[in-house]
């Protein structure tokens, strides 16, 4: 390592910065945020840094550097757009002994200023040692991503517990343990999501009765219509947390893989799969293994509240006091529409957009077409390959322009997808010779036509023209 990392205590701390401008403000900011006291020495000062240092402790110093400006300061930052400044400064300082960055080069001075990923008390700190700050501020976007916002709350939890563990436990690797199970269960969930009162609850609970009865816990997420890019960043957490995951045929593999590897996975397929097993076993089989104390992801396509059943699923958690939570999906529509170039609504086309099951219910259907006719709103049927000729001809019978515009999406989002445009009066023709192959998602209404120009997803054309 060409650096030591190390973090500095700087609070009530003088700290010298020598500069005016934007680059100093910046540094600034970083010494206000860790309760440093500034000196600013400049032969200008920007405005900025006078109205954010206006009431405080810290100085102001209309002036050239000179050397009792190093006076009483634990720490330098030249951050002045003169190289020779910057460098008398750094000489300065170190002949003193003193720690001094240098902005914009770092061997002039002896210490870095790492990209910093902040989640207080949290703090993830890294430097390329100066030698590629882009690549550093790249890797903490990776990192801004990888981190759940909550996980300060949850380190200033445990922290507050942290005498209590100690008390209960007296070897340090019970104290480990405890704390492994804690930071990845339910306890952590909680604090995650800001209910630090119900994680304290879950802590004090399990500290009391460290052999009672373990409940696990059940995260019904959405994983998505298919590109495993659109899955939020608390699925993926969840996903990579969990012992057992259920999930069904709509769940893509390229989603599936970013499962914990050493997870137990249950297939639970499909309503109309030989397989699949019926539903109330499904809501049986959740509540069995939350109660043997396991984190059970339950992975479904989509958006597990539109047309998920997911809402039946938690109702039987929910009557048998197993804890859950819900994480939304890009559902089919919106990932479909997005990567077909159909928005769902438009100023011009269309007003409104209704989602509409196109599964046949004892072989009829029970919607209401009379409500579908609005040529200024979109329908969006799910599950509607099988029930197709028949879509169309109700929405025809009923009043429904034949020459509507309408879309079939097939496996939307995923490398596979092929979207067939035609009229309710010809799109069964269109498509009678494709092979088409599920999922597909249809989408009615006069937006269909921007498909034309707004196809951007695996279109060729684009790039030559
Ligand atoms: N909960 C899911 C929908 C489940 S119903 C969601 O929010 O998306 C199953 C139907 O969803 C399929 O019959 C199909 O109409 C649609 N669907 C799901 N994924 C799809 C995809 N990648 N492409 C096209 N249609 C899809």
């Amino acid at each position: 390592m060409d650096y030591l990392p190390l973090f500095l205590q700087v609070r009530n701390q003088n700290c010298l910065v020598v500069g005016g401008g934007d680059i100093a403000l910046r540094k600034i900011r970083l010494l206000k945020a860790s309760g440093a006291i500034v000196r600013v020495v400049a032969r200008e000062i920007c405005k900025d840094i006078r109205v954010f240092l206006a009431d405080g402790d810290d100085q102001l110093l209309n002036k050239s550097f000179d050397e009792q400006d190093l006076d009483d300061v634990c720490l330098v930052i030249a951050a002045t757009d003169d190289s020779v400044v910057n460098q008398q400064v750094a000489l300065s300082a170190q002949r003193r002994h003193l720690f001094v960055n240098v902005v914009d080069d770092a061997d002039a001075g002896n210490a870095v200023m790492p990209a910093i990923v902040d989640r207080s008390p949290v703090v993830v700190a890294f430097s390329t040692g100066g030698k590629a700050p882009v690549l550093a501020r790249l890797l903490r976007q990776k990192l801004e991503t990888l981190l759940p916002q909550g996980y300060g709350r949850l380190a200033a939890l445990a922290g507050e517990c942290r005498d209590m563990v100690k008390a209960k436990f007296s070897h340090i690797n019970d104290r480990r343990y405890f704390w492994e199970k804690v930071l990845v269960g339910p306890a952590a969930e909680k604090a995650l999501t800001g209910d630090l009162k119900g994680a304290r609850k879950l802590i004090d609970q399990t500290l009391q009765s460290s052999s009672a009865q373990k409940i696990g816990e059940v995260y019904l997420v959405g994983g998505g219509p298919g590109d495993p890019d659109l899955l939020t960043f608390k699925a993926l957490r969840l996903m990579q947390q969990s012992d057992v995951v259920l999930h069904d045929r709509l769940v893509s593999e390229d989603v599936l893989a970013l499962c914990r590897r050493d997870a137990d996975y249950i297939y639970v397929g499909k309503k109309r799969d030989r397989h699949a097993r019926p539903q109330e076993e499904i809501n049986a089989l959740l509540v069995q293994l939350a109660k043997e104390g396991k984190r059970v992801l339950r992975l479904k396509g989509g958006d597990p509240f539109i047309f998920g059943r997911g809402g039946e699923e938690i109702e039987t958690l929910a009557s048998e006091g197993v804890p859950f939570q819900v994480v939304p999906g890009i559902t089919a529509a919106s990932g479909c529409a997005s990567y077909a170039g159909i928005p769902l609504t438009h100023r011009d086309h269309a007003q409104s957009v209704r989602f509409v099951t196109g599964h046949l219910k004892d072989g009829s259907y029970a919607l209401n077409w009379n409500e579908m006719l609005d040529p200024g709103q979109t329908l969006v049927f799910y599950m509607g390959l099988l029930g197709l000729p028949r879509i169309c001809q109700e929405l025809i019978d009923h009043g429904r322009d034949a020459q509507t515009p309408i879309a079939l999406i097939q496996q939307g989002t995923t490398r596979n997808q092929k979207v067939f445009t035609g009229t309710l009066a010809t799109i069964n023709k269109i498509i009678e010779p494709e092979k088409v192959k599920a999922p597909t998602l249809i989408i009615v209404g006069s937006v269909v036509t921007l498909h034309e120009i707004l196809n951007w997803y695996n279109n060729d054309k684009l790039l030559k023209q």
